[in-house]
């Protein structure tokens, strides 16, 4: 297939959940794509070597300078000549600033992901954001920033990129709802009662799609859909009021928007994040998969939806009233679910205290209004603080 562009990638995350399918689409299309940095973290060097010894890319960071050390080492004689191996946030800015490169991928999660976006956005730097958070936290400094860069945010994340999808060739004038759909976790056909005894592994179990393990928590919590809700608003520069959320079991149908005529215009596929990787890889073009399966209609025969239960998932809830605010509320929210789920994943805390330990770090937050970024900072150290904070608390004095 003749292409119009050849794609030179800094990938933030290789070894990852997105990291590793960004590279497997990568693998598979070397006449149009290339990595030319790579960014993992301290527990994957292994792997990270295997990736180097691969894709050769130009600069590959690593979280400290023993990580690089033992990088140095596991290379060994196969360390290509040129590259450059660099450390830190420092690393990861220059990683997704590099002179070569012209698409960052996203896939570091969490509110690590902002600072080196913000720099790539400001280098000019087209993003494929699969990191949620970033927009979740900043969105709108960062989206102010690439409109004035004139930078294409692609979406990474499924519902987004079929919203993304669906809105080409229409305005926002045209729209009048966003409808995010969600499988509706694990717990969907749980009773609240049930939902009290939940444990890490029920929590795991994500029905439909293979993701990391925090994403697969904010799943079972639905906090997922709720930070989409806020990502969605900054993304598509609508009111989160008309960003409705719909539980769709089958997670066929990705996203759809409603226009004024009455029209829904959706994006559906298998579930498989290379789907919306591909896309965002090689946007606005559409290049044929080996790697993606075809979703087959017939043999789906049906899909359903249903409302959703804010009653169950009080972490949608509160997501959801907070998406409207244009303050450091979204910050808070996300930095004390990052803290708060990661205590979850090392077993100190039972699944019910998720909705209550972020409920008491948000009535805590003094809100800044239109925060700039050195505000979101800040709100984001103090709500990683409370959050640490609560979790070391005993249960009974929150
Ligand atoms: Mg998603």
């Amino acid at each position: 297939m003749q292409l119009s562009k050849f794609t030179r990638i800094s990938l933030l995350g290789s070894t990852g959940s997105i990291g590793l399918q960004t590279l497997d689409i990568v693998e598979n299309h070397q006449e149009h794509l290339q990595v030319v940095a790579l960014c993992a973290g301290s527990n994957s060097l292994e792997k990270l070597t295997a990736q180097i010894i691969q894709f050769k890319p130009d600069l590959v960071c690593v979280p400290t300078e023993e990580d690089r050390k033992k990088l140095i080492e596991l290379l060994g004689a196969r360390r290509p000549w040129k590259l450059d191996i660099v450390t830190g946030e420092a690393g990861l800015i220059a990683a997704a600033s590099l002179s070569s490169c012209d698409l960052v991928v996203t896939g570091v999660v969490g509110a690590v992901g902002i600072k080196p976006t913000w720099q790539a956005v400001r280098a000019g730097k087209n993003i494929a954001l699969a990191n949620k958070e970033t927009l979740v936290a900043a969105g709108s400094v960062i989206m102010s920033e690439a409109h004035k860069n004139g930078v294409k945010i692609i979406p990474v994340d499924s519902e987004h990129s079929a919203i993304f999808q669906s809105l080409q060739g229409y305005s926002n004038d045209d729209i009048d709802y966003l409808w995010l759909t969600g499988s509706g976790g694990p717990f969907r056909t749980w009773s609240k009662e049930m939902m009290e005894g939940a444990t890490k592994s029920d929590a795991l179990k994500h029905p439909n799609w293979s993701m990391g393990p925090k994403i697969t928590i904010d799943s079972a919590t639905m906090m997922n859909k709720g930070l989409e809700i806020i990502e969605a608003r900054w993304l598509f520069n609508l009111s989160a009021k008309k960003i409705k959320v719909l539980v769709h079991p089958q997670s066929i149908l990705h996203s759809a928007v409603e226009y004024k005529d009455g029209s829904i215009v959706g994006q559906m596929g298998v579930p498989d994040m290379r789907l919306p990787i591909h896309y965002a890889l090689f946007y606005p073009e559409r290049v044929p998969s080996s790697r993606v399966p075809r979703l087959d209609l017939v043999k789906l025969g049906s899909l359903t939806f249903e409302p959703p239960d804010y009653d169950k998932f009080p972490c949608l809830l509160m997501a959801k009233e907070v998406a409207e605010s244009d303050t450091t509320l979204p910050c808070v929210l996300n930095a004390a679910n990052e803290v708060i789920v990661d205590s979850f994943l090392k077993d100190l805390l039972p699944f019910k205290q998720i909705p209550r330990l972020l409920e008491a770090v948000l009535s805590l937050h003094k809100p800044v209004k239109n925060p700039d970024l050195d505000d979101i900072f800040e709100a984001d150290a103090w709500a990683r603080q409370e959050a640490f904070r609560l979790v070391s608390a005993p249960i009974s004095s929150i």
